[in-house]
């Protein structure tokens, strides 16, 4: 399956609900009503369905649905915010590989959301653009987590640094990224724990093991990314918020598109935490993770 394709697929069920539900052709006050109910039903966000409604009434656009990708295209994109975005013909190719910034990503989120399986599909992701990947097993409280990144290691053929079960995660950090400068691998991948007795333990102990990657090489981690399930939606956003406080995001990696018809979330949590959304989840399999192409994402909503 292509990439376009796959996409389409995995936002399956907000694409259902944002086409089928809108009378497009129709009477454009009923349309835009409609529109607003699909809007919010799929996560949008208040705030984001208010700014995209007044910016289509403002235009007086007849052509609703090209008006709507096109205010969406933009609202996807914090950094470059283009003036223009579509045009007639758009063809949707593969999206730009995602580049990370230095040699160690560090992936944070609440367990549940996909992180460990996230872990395994970017390194799938980086070794087939050529990269020497190594994962980290950072998540050392749970036997289990620990274990399953493991065995995709192994599924993928990919090289994996674990530590004991309970040992210090930034310990296991600082020699996962001594490693990965000793032995000359492009890319460390790290899993970290997403639970402790109480949350404010958990930023702590981030904090500690964004610190000991930095003690071991300087710089690093270059890339600090936050997994989140589409299908918990907004309530997900708050969790973002402390996470972005806590260690400073740079991109967060939406999961599990494919499950929910609430996929309109990412534009919240572009809006919300002002940081890019990097790649999406929509599906279990290594190649059910792509980088996030707003253009893309918006045509295989509406198309
Ligand atoms: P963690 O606790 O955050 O490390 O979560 P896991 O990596 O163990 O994943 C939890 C479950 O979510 C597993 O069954 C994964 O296969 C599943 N999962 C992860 N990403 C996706 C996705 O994009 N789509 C779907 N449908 N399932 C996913």
């Amino acid at each position: 399956m292509g990439f376009f394709d796959r996409l389409k697929a995995g936002l399956a069920k907000t694409r259902e609900r944002l086409l089928s539900a809108i009378p497009w052709g129709g009477n454009p006050e009923e349309v835009l009503e409609e529109l607003e109910t699909a809007l919010l039903a799929a996560d949008v966000g208040l705030r984001a369905t208010e700014e995209l409604l007044e910016a289509l009434r403002a235009s007086g656009r007849k052509d609703l649905k090209e008006a709507v990708k096109e205010k969406l295209v933009q609202m996807l994109e914090p950094e470059e915010r283009r003036a223009t975005l579509r045009r007639l013909g758009f063809k949707p190719q593969t999206p730009k590989a995602v580049e990370p910034k230095g040699h160690v990503v560090m992936v944070v989120g609440v367990n549940g959301v996909g992180k460990t399986t996230t872990v395994a599909k970017l390194g799938h992701y980086y070794r087939n653009l050529g990269k020497k990947v190594l994962l980290g097993a950072g998540d050392t409280f749970r036997a289990a987590g620990s274990a399953q990144l493991v065995e995709w290691a192994e599924r993928l053929g990919l090289p994996v640094i674990q530590g004991q079960e309970g040992a210090d995660p930034a310990a296991l950090a600082f020699d996962a990224a001594t490693a990965r400068r000793a032995r000359g691998y492009d890319l460390l991948l790290l899993d970290t724990a997403g639970r402790l007795h109480t949350k404010g333990g958990l930023m702590e102990e981030l904090k500690k093991v964004k610190r000991a990657i930095h003690k071991a090489d300087p710089g690093e981690p270059g890339e600090v990314w936050l997994v989140l399930d589409a299908v918990t939606g907004q309530n997900g956003l708050e969790q973002a918020k402390r996470f972005h406080e806590a260690v400073g995001l740079t991109g967060v990696i939406v999961t599990k598109l494919d499950g929910t018809a609430k996929g309109g979330v990412v534009v919240q949590v572009v809006e919300a935490l002002k940081v890019p959304v990097r790649f999406i989840g929509v599906g279990e399999g290594p190649e059910d993770l792509q980088p996030f192409d707003p253009e893309a994402f918006v045509e295989a909503l509406l198309e």
